[in-house]
């Protein structure tokens, strides 16, 4: 899956860091959810290195991410393409799922992760509470605020992924209006005062109208591109079988035998792997 990159490998301890030569650098466009790339294939979309000979971001402050494998990541807590021209040298801004496909596994987990840091910086700049302003903390990853001293922690959304099976049949989905077209499983975000476990019960009763029982857990993914952190589920099908789909949010809602699943192993998201791992038995 995405997040396996090497047992160890993501360093994620804070610190008040300034890029050195090698770092790399992620400029991310906030409007079109869009990222700065030099396409090296079609499927090896390529960041900037330091140091930069790029005039455009002179004077500008770069935010320290993580590292990988040793290299560090650094952002700019702006819309990227108010800073540097859409289509610029041999880099252009291209969607940031450009990088679902992505053949280098470190610079893709780090593009989803980099991300969801970036987005949590964005929309963090002023205070919730009183409106001031607010300033990076020093010895963990929190924003402070300069008047109120309100303190504010990254923001992680838990969703449950869930596989509801009968026998040999498991619930396939589609959404509805979603730029991802492919095969879903049945998912959805933990509400305030729910267990995980709720949220199974209830996501599948609402989008598909079915009991379920033996709810067993899974895995665990961190899934940037959408802020979430996704908790994948089994769990089967208790008594009436028909299924009475959630139309605003489902395009399709099916029984699919495993032997008729056409999904092969992506190594990158828990839904396909929880498909996969049904298909194989
Ligand atoms: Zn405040």
């Amino acid at each position: 899956m995405i997040q396996d990159i090497g047992e160890g490998r993501l360093d994620i301890s804070y610190g008040l860091q300034k890029p050195s030569d090698g770092d790399r650098l992620f400029i991310y466009g906030y409007k079109d959810k869009t990222v700065y790339v030099k396409m090296l294939r079609d499927d090896i979309p390529d960041i900037p290195f330091f140091p930069l000979k790029d005039d455009l971001l002179r004077n500008k402050e770069f935010k320290f991410l993580f590292r990988i494998a040793g290299t560090a990541y650094f952002t700019i807590i702006e819309d990227g393409t108010e800073l540097i021209p859409y289509e610029h040298n041999t880099y252009s801004f291209q969607k940031l799922s450009v990088f679902r496909k992505s053949a280098q596994t470190d610079l893709r987990f780090a593009a989803s992760t980099g991300w969801q840091l970036y987005k949590w910086y964005m929309d963090n700049r002023f205070c919730g509470r009183c409106g001031g302003k607010m300033k990076y903390g020093e010895k963990e990853r929190s924003v402070i605020c300069k008047d109120c001293g309100l303190t504010v922690y990254p923001k992680i959304m838990p969703a449950v992924i869930i596989g509801v099976t009968n026998g040999d049949d498991i619930l396939m989905t589609r959404y509805r209006g979603r730029e991802y077209k492919g095969h879903a499983l049945i998912a959805g975000f933990c509400e305030i005062g729910e267990t995980a476990e709720d949220t199974v019960r209830r996501e599948v009763m609402e989008e598909a109208g079915i009991r379920v029982k033996n709810i067993r857990y899974y895995k665990s993914q961190p899934w940037g591109f959408d802020q979430d952190l996704l908790l994948g589920f089994y769990c089967e099908a208790d008594g009436d079988c028909s299924i009475k789909m959630d139309d605003g949010e489902l395009s399709e809602a099916v029984w699919v035998n495993r032997k008729d699943i056409t999904e092969k192993n992506e190594n990158m998201s828990l839904t396909n792997e929880m498909i996969v791992r049904f298909k194989e038995g």
